[in-house]
């Protein structure tokens, strides 16, 4: 059956909303009119060391941030579906050739206490749109880290060396990997990311986010931010 169908069905009893402000939309819409209008696409030549391309689907703009701490709760509704939807055009467009996807993983003790792996759902939704496999086994988180914001881009390399770990090398080597994650400040994570996977033998390695901040001189990023 037409994934499009199944979700025109699933909203006869739960209606899909807009994840930015809450409003009811149709079943296969992302985003209310009015939001579409002030999402402001990510256009921007940001990098990742090690990465053979970056792209992302939206600014991180204060108007956004709120359907992202959202998900990162737990309250998922809508959010994947369009955030994800929007990341997998930007990344048909930048053509990147993957064999997997590979979302950032979060330490256990973690995922238990928040319930979902945000990066793991835009992964699942990538993979639906691309039809290319989601790889969740072959890299764990380690330990945990602090909260990336707020701290400096060195107490960002720190807080985050050594904390992603490749489990499965032969899941990995040889492969052309995109790594999806939710927001993108520094790129310290992806660059981590990127580092342990180029070592396990990946081909190469793609980042894509949801959303990126923007530089420092045209807005101020909104909390959350990693
Ligand atoms: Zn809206």
């Amino acid at each position: 059956m037409k994934r499009s169908f199944l979700r025109e069905l699933a909203a006869l009893l739960y209606p899909s909303r807009c994840p930015v402000c809450g409003e009811v939309i149709g079943a296969n819409d992302s985003f209310c009119p009015e939001c579409s209008g002030k999402l402001v696409p990510y256009n921007d030549d940001f990098s990742v060391a090690g990465s053979s391309g970056f792209t992302a689907a939206y600014e991180y703009r204060p108007e956004i941030s709120a359907s992202i701490i959202i998900m990162k709760r737990g309250i998922v509704g809508n959010a994947p579906f369009a955030f994800g939807g929007a990341l997998a055009e930007r990344i048909r467009e930048a053509g990147f050739e993957a064999d997997i996807i590979v979302p950032v993983p979060m330490f256990r003790n973690d995922l238990q206490k928040r319930g979902v792996n945000q990066s793991e759902l835009i992964a699942k939704e990538l993979s639906l749109r691309l039809g290319i496999p989601v790889c969740r086994n072959a890299v764990r988180k380690v330990r945990s880290t602090t909260q990336q914001k707020g701290l400096s881009r060195q107490e960002r390399l720190v807080n985050l060396k050594g904390a992603f770990a490749v489990n499965a090398p032969e899941l990995i080597a040889g492969k052309s990997v995109i790594v999806a994650d939710d927001v993108c400040t520094t790129g310290s994570t992806l660059a981590e990311m990127t580092d342990i996977l180029l070592k396990a033998g990946a081909k190469k390695v793609y980042c894509a986010c949801c959303c990126k901040t923007p530089r420092k001189d045209s807005n101020n990023s909104p909390a959350s931010a990693k």
